[in-house]
């Protein structure tokens, strides 16, 4: 298929293009509206800080681009900003950007201090022929998921939250699967 469109005004898309170097995928880097060509076949919302990514989101033009993209059905991935950036609704924030994912997520969920951990779950349906099993889950400020509309399945539980939703061609996960060696979900995400 084409190439793999990674939001790159800000956060941590360098890692997202690094796995995506490691399965023999291309992408191109998003820092403009003109970088979203007829080439992108798929997005990928890195981690970050939303707030800063909504605004340059905007200002860059990206915004309608990527919202066109999403409203089309195509693939995205969002990594906890992208996550944020793809709700519905925030519980403890006034901003909606993409508005597409059906759930409502909490900003920094586990709290500014102890808000970096690893753990270690299953993501999807057992039975299912996506399912992984064993996934190493990094989290850094994440959000989780507060609430999950029946549009959105969630995929991935920690400690009884959702910290993964996937919604037709959208996938979106609280960690970051970037940050580790274990490329199933790109590769899930790159079969959508
Ligand atoms: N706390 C960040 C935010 O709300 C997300 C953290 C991350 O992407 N690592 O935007």
């Amino acid at each position: 298929h084409g190439v793999t469109g990674i939001l790159a005004v800000q956060g941590a898309f360098a890692e997202h293009a690094a796995v995506l170097d490691k399965l023999g995928a291309p992408w191109k880097l998003l820092r403009a509206a003109e970088d979203f060509d007829d080439s992108i076949d798929r997005v990928i919302l890195p981690g970050g800080e939303s707030t800063t990514q909504g605004k340059l989101l905007k200002s860059t033009g990206l915004f309608e681009k990527i919202d066109a993209h999403i409203k089309a059905g195509k693939p995205v991935f969002g990594t906890c900003a992208g996550m944020i950036l793809l709700a519905k609704k925030l519980d403890n924030d006034p901003n909606v950007y993409f508005g597409a994912l059906d759930a409502v997520v909490r900003r920094n969920a586990y709290g500014r201090q102890l808000g970096s951990f690893a753990a270690t779950a299953n993501f999807g349906q057992s039975g299912s022929p996506d399912y992984i099993a064993d996934f190493p889950l990094v989290f850094i400020r994440g959000p989780y998921v507060v609430s999950v509309g029946p549009e959105a399945s969630v995929e991935t539980e920690v400690d009884g939250h959702a910290v993964a939703l996937r919604q037709g061609r959208i996938l979106a996960t609280a960690f970051h699967p970037e940050l580790t060696d274990d490329t199933r979900i790109h590769e899930l995400f790159l079969s959508l």
